[in-house]
C-alpha cells in the first residue's frame, strides 16, 4: 500500500460523496451507476481484442483505478432452511440497481450499494467475467492486478476463487480462469507466466508448493516499491492442466499444514501470485538503424528499445472476516488469537485508513499489507468480492463484510504501467550484433587476404610477364637492329650494285665497241684468209704443175739418158751436148724447189696468222658474256 500522501493524490474530488449506510430504506451509498464494473456479454473467445487493450488504459472510465466491489450472495444451505425457517428474506438483493439490502426489523432496512450484486443464482463464468477478467486483461496489457474475496468462513470465498471443476467446468472459480485466459494469450514464445502459491497464517508466509519452506521473508524494492516474496517457488505455466495439478497441490499442502498446525484453512489466506511477463512487439519505426534490424523494438517512448511488461496477479483468498471473539471460541491464546487475524484487522485499518485519507496507511503492520501494498493504494488494478450468506444468524459479520465493502470502494489506485526497458534482451540483442559485426569482420579481414593473396600472385604474374614483356622487347631491339645493320648493307650492296650496274652498262657499252672492231677485224681477217687460200690454191697449183714438169722432166731426161746410152757408141759430141742440157734442167729443177718452199712457208705464217686471230675472237666474246 502506498503511503497517505501518494494516495491523496490518486483520490477523486467527489470520493467523499459515498458513506457509511444509513439507516433510512431510500438511501443508496456508493458510486453512480455509470462507474460499476462492467458486465459484459460472456463471450467464448479468450482473445485480448484492441477494445480491452483501450479499456485496460482506461480512457472512457471515470474513476481509474478504483477499487471495484462485487457483492455475491452464497445460495441457502442446509443450515440456513433450518435456522431461517420462520423468518423472511434478510439480504434482499436489487441487482438491477446494484443494490444490497439488510433488513433490521421489520420497517427498516440498510441499504448498500456496489459496483456489481451477484444473486445466488449468478453462475462463476459470470462471476469471473464482471469481477475477474477486466483485472485479467489489464495484467496482460502490463499493469498489475489483485482480485480479492473478503467474507464470513462459509460464505463463498474459496468457492468463488479456488474451485477447481474437476468433474464440471462450469464450476471452476476465478483463479482456472484466470489462468486459461492468461495462457490462452501470451506468446509463448517470447513471454512467460510464472505462479507462486503462499499461504499466510499467523504472520508467517508459508509455501504451498514447497510446504517444507515457512517464513519466507517478503522483500520490498525500495526503489519501484515492488514486493515480492523471492524465496517462494516459482514455477513457470505450461498449460492449464500444468496449473490444476499445482492447485491440487496447493490445496493438498494447505490442507495438511492446516491440520499439522491444528487450525482451519478458514483462519489462513491464501494468495496466488502470477507473474507475466511479456515482450513488446517490435516495430521499424526507430532510429536504431546501427543496431540493425533485429535489435529494433518499440518502447513506451518510441525510442524503439526493447521493453518488456512485467505484471503481477494477486488472487487472495482471505481467511474468515468473523470477529475476532469467535476465535476465542476456538480455543486459541488471546495472543494467538490476535495473531492468527492480525493481518485481516491490518487489512481493516489500511482500507479505512485509504477511505479516510489519511495521511497514515499502516501498510507495515501486518505481513498481508505489505504483501497488498499495490493493491490498496498502489498501481494495481484491484476487484474485490464480498461474499454473504443469506442467514440472519450471521447479521453482525455480514454488516461488517458490507462496511469493509463499502470502504475499500473509495480506494482508489494510481494505475500505472510496468513496462520497462528490457536491458537483458537489448543486451543480449547488442551481443548478438556484436557477435554478428565481429563475424563479419573476420568474414572481411579473410577476404581481405584472399584478395592480398590473389593481389600479390597477379603481381608476381605481371611482374613476369613485365619481365618477358622486356626480355622480348630487347630481343626485337636487338633484331631491329640487325635489320637496320642489315638494311644498310643492303644498301650498300644496293649501291654496289648500281655502280656495277653502271660499270657493266659501260662495259657493255665498250663490249659492242669492241665487237663491232672485233667484227671487222675478223671480217678483214676472214677476207684476207680467203685471198690467202686462194693464192694457197693458186701455189698449190703451180706446186702441183711444176712437179707435174718436173716429172715430164725426168721421164724425158731418164728417155734421153737411155738414147744416150744407146748413141754413146757414136759421138762425144752428144756426150757434151747431152752434159750441157742436163745442166740446164738441174738448175731449172732447183729454182723451182725454192719457189715451192717460200711458197710453203708463206702458207704457214698464213695460217698462224688466222689461228692467232681467230684466239682473239674467241676471247672478245667470253668477255661480253661475263
Ligand atoms: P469460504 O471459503 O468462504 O469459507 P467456501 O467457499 O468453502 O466458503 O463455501 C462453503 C460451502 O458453501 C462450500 O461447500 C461451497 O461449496 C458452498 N458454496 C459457497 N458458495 C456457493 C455458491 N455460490 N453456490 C453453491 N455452493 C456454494
Ligand atoms: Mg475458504
Amino acid at each position: 500500500m502506498a503511503s497517505g500522501s501518494a494516495m491523496r493524490s490518486s483520490y477523486r474530488s467527489d470520493r467523499q460523496s459515498s458513506s457509511a449506510p444509513s439507516s433510512s430504506t431510500s438511501r443508496n451509498v456508493g458510486p453512480p451507476p455509470h462507474i460499476s464494473v462492467r458486465s459484459r456479454v460472456p463471450s467464448s473467445r479468450r482473445s485480448v481484442t484492441p477494445t480491452s487493450r483501450a479499456r485496460a488504459s482506461d480512457d472512457n472510465d471515470p474513476e481509474p483505478g478504483r477499487v471495484r466491489v462485487a457483492v455475491r450472495l452464497r445460495p441457502r444451505n442446509a443450515e440456513d432452511l433450518v435456522s431461517d425457517a420462520d423468518f423472511g428474506d434478510f439480504v434482499e438483493l436489487q441487482p438491477e440497481m446494484k443494490r444490497l439490502k439488510l433488513r433490521k426489523n421489520n420497517w427498516s432496512s440498510d441499504s448498500y450499494r456496489f459496483d456489481e450484486v451477484f444473486t445466488e443464482s449468478a453462475s462463476q463464468k459470470r462471476i469471473y467475467e464482471v469481477v475477474a477478467k477486466p483485472v485479467v486483461e489489464s495484467v496482460l496489457n502490463g499493469y498489475n492486478g489483485t482480485v480479492m474475496a473478503y467474507g464470513q468462513t462459509g460464505t463463498g470465498k474459496t468457492y468463488t476463487l479456488g474451485k477447481l471443476g474437476k468433474h464440471d467446468a462450469s464450476e471452476r472459480g476465478i483463479m482456472v480462469r484466470a489462468l486459461e485466459d492468461i495462457i490462452a494469450n501470451i506468446s509463448p514464445a517470447s513471454d512467460s507466466v510464472e505462479i507462486s502459491y503462499l499461504q499466510l497464517y499467523m504472520e508467517s508466509v508459508q509455501d504451498l508448493l514447497a510446504p517444507e519452506k515457512i517464513n519466507i521473508p517478503i522483500v520490498e524494492d525500495p526503489k519501484s516499491g515492488e514486493v515480492s516474496v523471492p524465496g517462494a517457488a516459482v514455477v513457470r505455466m505450461q498449460n492449464l492442466d500444468h496449473f490444476l495439478e499445482l492447485l491440487q497441490i496447493g490445496e493438498a499442502n494447505r490442507h495438511a499444514a492446516n491440520t499439522k498446525l491444528n487450525t482451519e484453512s478458514s483462519r489462513s489466506h491464501a494468495i496466488l501470485m502470477v507473474n507475466v511477463r511479456r515482450s513488446s512487439p517490435e516495430k521499424e519505426d526507430n532510429d536504431f538503424s546501427f543496431l540493425g534490424k533485429e535489435s529494433r523494438s518499440v518502447s513506451p517512448a518510441g525510442h524503439g528499445m526493447p521493453t518488456v511488461r512485467k505484471s503481477k496477479l494477486l488472487i487472495v483468498d482471505l481467511a474468515g472476516s468473523e470477529r475476532l471473539d469467535k476465535s476465542g471460541s476456538e480455543g486459541h491464546m488471546a495472543e494467538e488469537a490476535k495473531f492468527i487475524n492480525l493481518s485481516l484487522t491490518s487489512l481493516g485499518k489500511c482500507i479505512n485508513a485509504l477511505a479516510e485519507n489519511s495521511p497514515h496507511i499502516p501498510t507495515r503492520d501486518s505481513k498481508l499489507t505489505r504483501l497488498l501494498r499495490d493493491s490498496f493504494g498502489g498501481s494495481a488494478r484491484t476487484s474485490l468480492i464480498i461474499t454473504v450468506g443469506p442467514s440472519s444468524r450471521h447479521h453482525a459479520e455480514t454488516t461488517s463484510t458490507m462496511m469493509f465493502g463499502q470502504r475499500a470502494m473509495k480506494v482508489v489506485n494510481m494505475v500505472k504501467l510496468k513496462e520497462e526497458f528490457d536491458y537483458e534482451s537489448f543486451c543480449r540483442k547488442l551481443e548478438n550484433q556484436v557477435d554478428h559485426l565481429n563475424a563479419e569482420i573476420d568474414r572481411q579481414q579473410k577476404s581481405r587476404e584472399n584478395d592480398q593473396i590473389a593481389m600479390d600472385k597477379k603481381l608476381g604474374e605481371c611482374r613476369n610477364s613485365f619481365a618477358e614483356a622486356e626480355k622480348s622487347l630487347a630481343a626485337r631491339s636487338e633484331e631491329l637492329n640487325r635489320q637496320k645493320d642489315h638494311n644498310s648493307l643492303m644498301h650498300d650492296e644496293v649501291e654496289r650494285l648500281e655502280m656495277t650496274l653502271k660499270h657493266s652498262k659501260q662495259h657493255q657499252l665498250e663490249d659492242s665497241t669492241y665487237q663491232k672492231v672485233l667484227a671487222e677485224t675478223t671480217q678483214m681477217y676472214e677476207k684476207k684468209i680467203g685471198e690467202l687460200m686462194k693464192q694457197l690454191e693458186y701455189e698449190r697449183a703451180r706446186s702441183e704443175s711444176a712437179e707435174e714438169q718436173l716429172d715430164v722432166m725426168k721421164k724425158l731426161l731418164s728417155d734421153q739418158q737411155k738414147l744416150m746410152q744407146d748413141d754413146q757408141m757414136g759421138s762425144s759430141t752428144y756426150q757434151k751436148a747431152l752434159a750441157d742440157t742436163t745442166q740446164m734442167y738441174e738448175k731449172k729443177i732447183a729454182e723451182l724447189i725454192q719457189q715451192l718452199e717460200d711458197e710453203h712457208a708463206l702458207y704457214e705464217g698464213s695460217e698462224e696468222q688466222l689461228v692467232l686471230a681467230r684466239k682473239i675472237l674467241g676471247d672478245g666474246q667470253l668477255v661480253v658474256q661475263a
